[in-house]
């Protein structure tokens, strides 16, 4: 005999339950079987909340029972054949006549007690069983209705009864002695031994299958359900969960008791003691293995899965004047027994002046009245305070018998936690070593399994979330070369980088399960886009709490800079070319990098001199490892290099820089280049670099902007304004050339004092040779002394920088690696 058992979603609607009709075909075939219905897919949650509104004085269960009613009238219509409807269409009428009448009286007289609530929510299985027992009788199966109050005993605990085993176990045995047909069973409902209605708990019906199992002595049974078995975390909160193939009743336990909705923590104890193969199926997929559970607990990963119980609170009992600890507890759980409070989890810390218990929220009303009862006197002569409650908390438990006496779960697990920004409230771990439960805020929660799950079953491929603000060229070049690689990057750098947020000035726009790199829209042509909002970007960026964040800033604003602080404190690292936070005053600067350090999270800007090339993690690496800068020089402009190459070749100043202007390699103005304050700001980034307290001002800038230059309203009127100065400029290169020299723009930083400006250097000086926009940089340090460290090549261009940021990026994915 094997028992089959199909929850509420696969008896959802008609094709869902022609997938049922086929497996039980396909079953039949093989073995001899009995089937365990629950209500058809939600209609247990209507019959509950209707009760409730009911009892509220609020009418509108009579319009939640009328659509109940039409949808069993319809099922009844798509599943048995017209000839044999009239029977079951009055079983289904009676009974809501009844329901009716139920739902008026609890109305009128505000009254609705548990024994009532058990009779109204086993409607659900009553119905769903009896019609479907019908249909499969249509079908041409021989089956039988059978309701589960005939044959399961409990005490009168309505809501969650007690089973009486000796007698449900005869009472089974007996009654599938008599009946050989097909029986096709309620599942959820049983009875006292006066008659009473009676219920085993929300999801109770796994429970029952398990009970008929276990009395039935049956091969296995067969719990079948909306996904293909239990896997390693929800799947609603853990896109990456996958099915786990096989757990110890033990563990099954542990999981499903903290929140793996998908079966009945329950059901596992009559099969368990009976040593019943347990399932997990998917209708919807009937060739997927799915879960086992059984007594095994073979070698394999240190934990099994990750659950998750979200609206918890945590009571603290405390005071200075708790001498006899154990009786204190004795007293804590004794009240909360008798109120009917179950205690989820419990931590005590050694000074033992303190007892921490997480419980359901919807309890703590009830918990804290009755633990301040108890304490009524210690309270008023101040031993103890008042219970200190700590509301919207989650549980996360990871589940494994694997850990037991194999150390290092609990250490990965806090650190995935740790790593990710999430706070712990309060650990516990079971001395059976199954399960470490940690509490953490509500709003956390999908944070905390995600960055858990990864940490123990995916830590081979890391995933990096990515939000970006600016998509101009560089943003756009960095998303084309992310999409290149993204394959690669998977495979060979077990690297996944997604991109959920993208925005330019203007709109905003998101994508929970990251953009299609390969046609990522641009912000505005998002489906879903909006307008760009950075505080509303941020809050977004942070309430998808992501593990593995980064937030990319491809654009030239002081207002993103601004919020980096922000950003860094939600744990999210920082790649950016914007030079201006770092350029701005030196407490920003050493500030960030600092926060950036106690959030244990990486502020990465490469791109902020010199492009792509490998300037400031150079540097970095040589203060590190303990060298000493006696001086930079440095070719940093792109477009001043090239201005000062070309003049060589006799054009006239005014003229060369127009050509750089309309070959893009100049700002749109000119004189945002000729002024030298973007090569200073870039010195200022080198100089703190190494390690040198620089201010802005402490900069010598000698512009090449001339004095009425700088007035010209508009661009067009500073290249006339120029045009009078090129003999000037063109006997400043005469100069030079007599002397054997060349002007190169550059940045010098020597005994703390930085200076930019044009400079004649020997034609055997390095930069004499520098072509075109390219860069360079000379380190001489204390080890570098005779022959300093020398870095050139094209230090301007969207695709260096672009490659340069994603070069960042890349490195937060494996720094975040554990
Ligand atoms: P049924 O209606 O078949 O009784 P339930 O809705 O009670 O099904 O349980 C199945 C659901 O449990 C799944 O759809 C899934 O969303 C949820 N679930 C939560 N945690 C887990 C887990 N660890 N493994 C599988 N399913 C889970
Ligand atoms: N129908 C009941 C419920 O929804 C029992 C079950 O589905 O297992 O709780
Ligand atoms: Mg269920």
């Amino acid at each position: 005999m094997k028992i089959l058992k199909f929850g509420g979603s696969s008896v959802a609607n008609q094709e869902s339950i022609k997938k049922v009709f086929e497996i039980i075909k396909e079953s039949k075939k093989k073995d001899q079987i009995a089937v365990v219905f629950s209500a058809f897919g939600g209609v247990t949650e209507v019959l509950l909340r209707s009760a409730s509104n009911a009892k509220h004085g609020d009418k509108s269960f009579v319009e939640a029972i009328k659509k109940l009613e039409d949808r069993h009238i319809e099922l009844v219509r798509q599943l048995v054949p017209i000839h044999l409807q009239s029977t079951v269409l009055t079983f289904v009428k009676v009974r809501f006549n009844e329901l009716e009448d139920l739902f008026h009286g609890i109305y009128l007289i505000k009254e609705c007690t548990p024994r009532t609530l058990d009779y109204v929510a086993s409607f659900g299985e009553r119905l769903s069983a009896f019609i479907l027992a019908e249909a499969l009788k249509a079908e041409g199966f021989d089956a039988e209705y059978l309701d589960a109050r005939e044959i399961i005993r409990t005490n009168d605990r309505f809501g969650n009864a007690k089973v009486d085993f000796p007698t449900t176990n005869d009472l089974i045995q007996d009654y599938f002695h008599q009946h050989e047909g097909l029986q096709i069973i309620t599942g959820f409902v049983a009875s006292t031994a006066k008659g009473e209605t009676t219920t085993l708990g929300r999801s109770g019906s796994d429970y029952t299958a398990a009970i008929i199992a276990a009395a039935l002595l049956a091969e296995s049974l067969e719990i079948w359900t909306d996904v293909s078995g239990v896997l390693t975390s929800d799947p609603r909160l853990v896109y990456t969960a996958f099915t786990i193939p096989q757990l110890s009743y033990h563990e099954a336990m542990e999981l499903s008791h903290f929140g793996a909705k998908v079966i009945f923590p329950s059901t596992m104890q009559p099969a368990m003691k009976k040593g019943i193969p347990i399932y997990i199926k998917n209708t919807f997929e009937p060739s997927n293995p799915g879960t086992l559970i059984n007594g095994d607990a073979p070698a394999g990963k240190l934990i099994k899965g990750i659950s998750s119980m979200s609206d918890i609170a945590l009571l603290n009992i405390q005071g200075a004047g708790i001498l006899d600890v154990i009786d204190v507890n004795r007293r804590i759980f004794g009240s909360l027994s008798s109120a009917n409070v179950n205690v989820i989890l419990i931590s005590q810390a050694s000074s033992e002046q303190i007892t921490c218990l997480a419980i359901k929220a919807s309890e703590v009303g009830i918990a804290k009245e009755a633990i301040e009862k108890e304490f009524f006197h210690e309270i008023r002569n101040g031993e103890i305070d008042v219970v200190h409650v700590i509301s919207d908390l989650a549980v996360v438990a990871v589940v494994g018998e694997n850990m037991k006496q194999n150390p290092g779960a609990s250490g990965r697990m806090f650190q995935a936690l740790g790593q990710n920004n999430v706070n712990v409230y309060a650990i516990a771990q079971g001395s059976s070593e199954l399960n470490i439960s940690a509490v953490v805020s509500k709003a956390d929660l999908q944070k905390a399994l995600n960055a858990l799950h990864e940490a123990f079953f995916l830590s081979d491929n890391k995933v990096l979330h990515v939000f970006l603000v600016g998509v101009g060229l560089i943003g756009q070049a960095l998303i084309k070369m992310i999409a290149n690689q993204q394959q690669k990057l998977q495979k060979e750098n077990l690297l996944d980088i997604q991109i959920h947020g993208i925005a330019n000035s203007r709109f905003m726009a998101f994508h929970e399960d990251g953009f299609d790199l390969k046609n990522c829209p641009l912000p505005e042509e998002a489906p879903e886009a909006s307008i760009m909002d950075l505080e509303k970007f941020i809050s977004q960026m942070e309430s998808m709490n992501f593990s593995n964040s980064v937030f990319v800033d491809c654009t030239a604003s002081q207002d993103v800079a601004d919020f980096y602080e922000r950003i860094l404190e939600a744990k999210v690292g920082i790649v950016t070319p914007n030079k201006k936070a770092n350029s701005g005053s030196l407490e920003k600067y050493k500030n960030l990098k600092k926060l950036a350090g106690k959030r244990g999270v990486k502020f990465l800007y490469e791109t902020n001199v010199a492009a792509g090339l490998p300037v400031i993690n150079t540097l970095q690496d040589l203060m590190l490892s303990g060298d000493k800068v006696l001086k930079i020089e440095a070719v940093l402009s792109g477009s001043m290099n090239y201005i000062f190459s070309e003049l060589e070749n006799g054009a006239p100043f005014s003229n060369v820089v127009r050509k750089a202007k309309d070959l893009g390699y100049t700002e749109p103005d000119p004189r945002d280049d000729l002024s030298g304050m973007d090569v200073a700001r870039k010195i200022l980034i080198l100089g703190r670099e190494a390690e040198q307290d620089l201010h802005f001002e402490d900069i010598n800038i000698q512009s090449m902007v001339p004095e009425d230059c700088l007035i010209a309203a508009s661009v067009e009127e500073f290249f006339d304004k120029l045009k009078g100065h090129d003999e000037e400029f063109a006997r400043l290169l005469e100069q030079a050339k007599e002397k054997g020299q060349k002007l190169r723009f550059m940045a010098t930083l020597e005994n703390g004092k930085a200076k930019v400006g044009l400079q004649s250097l020997d034609a055997t000086h390095p930069f004499s040779t520098l072509k075109g926009s390219d860069n360079m940089i000379l380190f001489t340090t204390e080890r570098y002394h005779d022959f300093p460290m020398i870095i050139r090549g094209p230090g301007a261009g969207a695709d260096v920088t672009a490659a340069g940021v994603f070069a960042d990026v890349i490195r937060i994915g494996n720094y975040t690696r554990s």
